[in-house]
């Protein structure tokens, strides 16, 4: 999975420890091309909620303009391991999750397989 630079910067700039940040990551064969930003309706630190209607309405415009979702992003205030609740949610969602440590910005990528959660690796460009 590649991930434009210019995504990282907004990350830099609008996520902050106090509240996980979400977006959609769209575009088409792996390569990152565009991003939807979500509301947090959880307002937490530790976890996150979407609103259904925001998250479709995304889908259906990215799906109108012949993007596809690749990748859920969102950020911890630590290590870029999916928790139990990310793990409930990457078995129904089967598109590569991207989580960012918010103080680093480490990054790692993470599937959910038949066989498994898999290491997807993701690439700066
Ligand atoms: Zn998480």
């Amino acid at each position: 999975m590649k991930l434009p630079r210019s995504f990282l910067d907004e990350v830099e700039r609008r996520c902050s420890p106090r509240e996980e940040c979400v977006a959609l990551l769209f575009g088409i064969g792996g390569e990152v091309s565009s991003w939807v930003w979500l509301k947090n309706v959880a307002r937490s630190a530790i976890e996150f909620k979407v609103d259904p209607e925001e998250f479709y309405s995304a889908l259906a415009e990215a799906e109108a303009r012949g993007a596809e979702l690749l990748a859920i992003f969102h950020t911890h205030p630590g290590p870029p391991v999916p928790s139990d609740l990310d793990l409930k949610y990457m078995r129904l969602w089967r598109v590569v999750w991207i989580i960012a440590n918010v103080y680093t910005l480490e990054l790692a990528g993470w599937m959910a397989t038949p066989w498994g959660i898999k290491p997807i690796n993701v690439e700066r460009i």
